[in-house]
């Protein structure tokens, strides 16, 4: 099923018409950009573009860019002075007929420019539209429109990269890869059940299961992108938690440098979570300074707590607060246990007060190692002392090497390759773990003996899920929903 056959009506897009958007963020600016595309972009362009010398559009130009004028074609009455692109089909962004007008940047001209476009006949785009025709002319797959959108949105240098390698079609092979193989494995199976009583080869069980185990290798490896893909989109969730008066406000504005949370010497002052945004090797995180884990406090307090929690429990990574200067309690080793999860970090703070910050840190080392000893109720999971620093918020001192030990424990551990093709949205994600389950369910269907063609079954929903991330299989809404969370204009 190719792309175009299915969507032209499904997705309600209406490719015989001639769109309109304005390309560019419309607000101040030294350029705005009106575009248009479809069968009538041409004679567009001949009828509101003059050039000085008057010089006509010729049939076959292309990549061309001219300086004029648009004007009304009535009344000769100019516009705004432009700069004329034109790129014809099937070489251009929609594979169809495109013209640019590159217009004074600011709402007026560019406003004006595409009412005078709408007056004489095309209709302005919905979200997205520009980027649909593409991957309904073919041009791109779903995947790699969706990518745009990613381009668009990126929040860092990191899913910039990412983004740019989709579109590049990185993400879109693996899938392709996943899905030609179990496509493969669905034609012998159902040849085998078609032509059950005919003398067509029986499925051989053994090649079978060793097909969907590889199919199932693939899926693997590309799940194990999500977690990147979602870093990417959604920053390193990282809660920064501890005591009251620990100094996460403080930390938190070090890193981020600059004032943004409530700093107070009065212990309980950070009543709800604060959130920032910084990037650390090109990889976006965001800090949570959540309320003091103290048990106990008024009502605010106690809702604080929860949210910090909450925090907690959804957090990529921990930040553990612990006061060098004051004494370590059983609220700390509570904080401690609370956060022996994978990814955390013990932050021995204002290391400016304290006389000796390298024994003292120390002392926090034996501290920490005997609060998550299974004799003192921890689970034993080991501390790695690559995962404790000290830093002062004050001086700055440590908060570098705070930064190395976070890029460290988020990409060190093999958990985000950078350089690869990741899932990159939700969307995506599930639809890869749909096809997972439908695998697994296939596998251990053949193991239990279940017949062919529940198996075929399970395998064909796989086969879905992956087309609906390249966009072979369409649902009717699948590309509304798509392409109405692209800006205006795209
Ligand atoms: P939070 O309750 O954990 O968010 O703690 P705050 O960040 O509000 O800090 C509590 C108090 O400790 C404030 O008076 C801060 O100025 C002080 N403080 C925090 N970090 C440092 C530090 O690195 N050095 C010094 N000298 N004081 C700090």
């Amino acid at each position: 099923m190719s792309s175009t056959d299915t969507c032209g009506c499904e997705g309600g897009s209406q490719q015989g018409e001639t769109i309109v958007g304005i390309s560019t963020a419309v607000g101040p600016g030294a350029v705005g950009i009106v575009r248009v595309s479809g069968p009538e972009a041409m004679s567009l362009a001949a009828s509101t573009f003059r050039t000085p010398g008057d010089r006509e559009i010729l049939p076959d130009e292309t990549f061309s860019l001219a300086y004029g004028r648009v004007v009304e074609p009535e009344t000769g009455e100019v516009v705004d002075e432009a700069l004329l692109a034109i790129m014809r089909g099937p070489r251009s962004y929609t594979r169809e007929d495109v013209i640019e007008l590159q217009c004074h940047g600011g709402a007026v001209a560019v406003r004006a420019v595409l009412g005078l476009m709408v007056r004489l006949g095309a209709r302005i785009a919905e979200p997205g539209e520009f980027t649909r025709r593409a991957f309904l002319n073919g041009r791109i797959d779903l995947a790699q429109a969706e990518s745009v959108a990613g381009i668009v949105a990126a929040r860092s240098t990191a899913a910039l990269r990412a983004a740019v390698r989709q579109l590049d079609g990185g993400l879109s092979e693996s899938v392709q890869e996943a899905r030609g193989k179990l496509v493969g494995l669905l034609a012998s199976i159902e040849a085998a059940v078609d032509f059950a009583d005919e003398d067509v080869e029986e499925v051989d069980d053994q090649a079978l299961r060793e097909g969907l185990r590889g199919a199932q290798a693939m899926l693997a490896r590309l799940l194990e992108t999500a977690f990147a893909g979602r870093v990417l989109e959604e920053g390193v969730r990282t809660a920064i938690v501890g005591r009251p008066n620990a100094g996460k406000s403080s930390l938190l504005n070090a890193l981020v440098m600059r004032e943004r949370a409530i700093v107070s010497a009065i212990p309980g002052t950070t009543r709800d979570t604060v959130e920032e945004q910084v990037e650390i090797g090109g990889i976006p995180i965001r800090l949570v300074d959540t309320a003091g884990l103290r048990v106990g406090g008024d009502q605010v307090e106690k809702m604080g707590v929860e949210r910090s929690r909450r925090a907690m429990d959804q957090a990529d990574l921990v930040l553990a607060v612990i006061d060098l200067e004051s004494s370590w309690d059983e609220q700390d080793r509570m904080i401690l246990r609370g956060c022996e999860k994978d990814r955390w970090i013990v932050v021995g703070s204002k290391s400016d007060l304290v006389d000796e910050p390298g024994r003292r840190l120390e002392e926090l080392e034996a501290f920490v190692s005997e609060a998550l000893s299974p004799d003192a109720g921890g689970k034993g999971t080991g501390f790695a002392e690559t995962r404790i620093c000290a830093v002062s918020a004050l001086t700055g001192q440590g908060i570098d090497e705070l930064r190395a030990r976070v890029h460290e424990v988020i990409s060190g551990e093999g958990k985000i390759h950078l350089e690869e093709a990741v899932l990159a949205n939700e969307r995506q994600r599930n639809l890869v773990e749909a096809a997972t389950r439908s695998v697994s369910g296939a596998v251990s269907g053949l193991s239990q003996g279940k017949g062919e063609e529940l198996v075929c079954e399970d395998v064909r929903s796989a086969v879905r899920a992956l087309g609906e991330i390249t966009g072979e299989e369409l649902t009717p809404d699948l590309l509304d929903e798509i392409f109405s969370r692209f800006c205006l204009g795209k």
